[in-house]
């Protein structure tokens, strides 16, 4: 662990929040059905993510906290057309940089699992432990070693609301995952898996299940689907229009315009509408999201993307009592 690690580090992992982002994703893209977040003083002095994925043999285990390690690409053009959420093998590594890091996993395969844990000097401590298939990662004192870093988190109600932020995010792009979440050993949410309408429920409030309309049209390399909300439920600020662009949560400004035009008759000053909207589009036409912690995202043909969510919105609130 040098400086160019952590100086490195300091890109990928910005606060906790960063941290969660990028342990729930791995969780993800290791087709975990649970996946369990703990973190204790707002990720400052314990960050835990634990799911039921394929988990790690001990040569994976030990390969994916050094730099560039993933195993999601195994060609140059796969580059081009990632599909899961995490590509760069970078988030481990930068994390093990600036924290205490302890990694517990087993793959369905194995009859015992896998300990690694890193120590202050860099030094690798591996052992076998028995546990259940999946992976536990645990990450204690962030940047406890980065002091300068340390100093500039915010108060933990600040990051604890960017933590919760993006545990909702993930959690709405996934309502097939059971997720729970606990805060200082408080159980603050579990979802159990079911509809992306179930989830909004889960997430939102209950009485959003009869305030949804639903959006699904499709093109041949372009595709959106979820739900808009009705006026019943349109918000008062920003910040409840949720777009994901190829499952990943992104913000765009020219969809958001997109959508509130479409609503522009019904909306009062001051209103919001509230979306949750899955866009589906060739990975080759949007530029690359090349910053782990950048969430714009541009389109090579922003004008027919732009037209095309008008028109779909347009079309299913036309289509529906409000
Ligand atoms: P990336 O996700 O970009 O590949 P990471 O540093 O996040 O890079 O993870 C490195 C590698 O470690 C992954 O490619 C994967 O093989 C393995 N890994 C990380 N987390 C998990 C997990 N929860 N379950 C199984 N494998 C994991
Ligand atoms: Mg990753």
């Amino acid at each position: 662990e040098n400086l160019a690690n952590k100086i490195a580090a300091g890109e990928v992992v910005q606060r906790p929040e960063s941290v969660v982002k990028e342990l729930l994703e791995n969780s993800i893209d290791a087709e975990a059905k649970n996946i369990e977040l703990i973190i204790k003083q707002a990720g400052k002095s314990l960050i835990q993510v634990c799911d039921d994925g394929i988990g790690m043999t001990e040569e994976d285990a030990i390969l994916c906290i050094q730099k560039h390690a993933t195993s999601k690409i195994s060609t140059l053009s796969d580059l081009e057309a990632i599909r899961t959420l995490g590509f760069r093998g970078e988030a481990l590594s930068s994390i093990a940089a600036v924290s205490q890091l302890e990694i517990r996993t087993q793959t369905a395969q194995q009859e015992i699992g896998t300990l690694i844990r890193i120590e202050k000097e860099g030094e690798i401590i591996k052992e076998k432990v028995s546990v259940n298939k999946g992976t536990c990662v645990s990450v204690k004192n962030l940047f406890y070693n980065t002091p300068a870093r340390r100093k500039f988190l915010k108060s933990d109600a600040t990051e604890l609301k960017h933590i919760i932020d993006t545990f909702n995010r993930i959690a709405l792009a996934h309502p097939e995952i059971n997720f729970k979440f606990y805060n200082n050993d408080s159980l603050v949410n579990d979802y159990k898996s079911g509809t992306l309408e179930e989830r909004i429920a889960q997430i939102f409030a209950d009485n959003m299940l009869d305030a949804l309309i639903p959006v699904r049209e499709k093109t041949e390399y372009l595709s959106l689907h979820g739900y808009i909300g009705k006026p019943s439920i349109f918000r008062k600020s920003k910040g409840e229009q949720y777009l994901y662009l190829n499952k990943r949560f992104v913000f765009n400004k020219h969809i958001n315009h997109a959508v509130f035009t479409a609503f522009e008759n019904i909306l009062e000053k001051g209103d919001y509408p509230f979306f949750v909207l899955f866009m589906e589009i060739d990975p080759s036409k949007v530029d690359v999201n090349i910053h782990p912690s950048k969430l714009e995202v541009k389109f090579d043909d922003e004008k027919d993307v732009y037209n095309f969510v008008l028109a779909v919105i347009k079309k299913s609130i036309g289509s529906h009592d409000l």
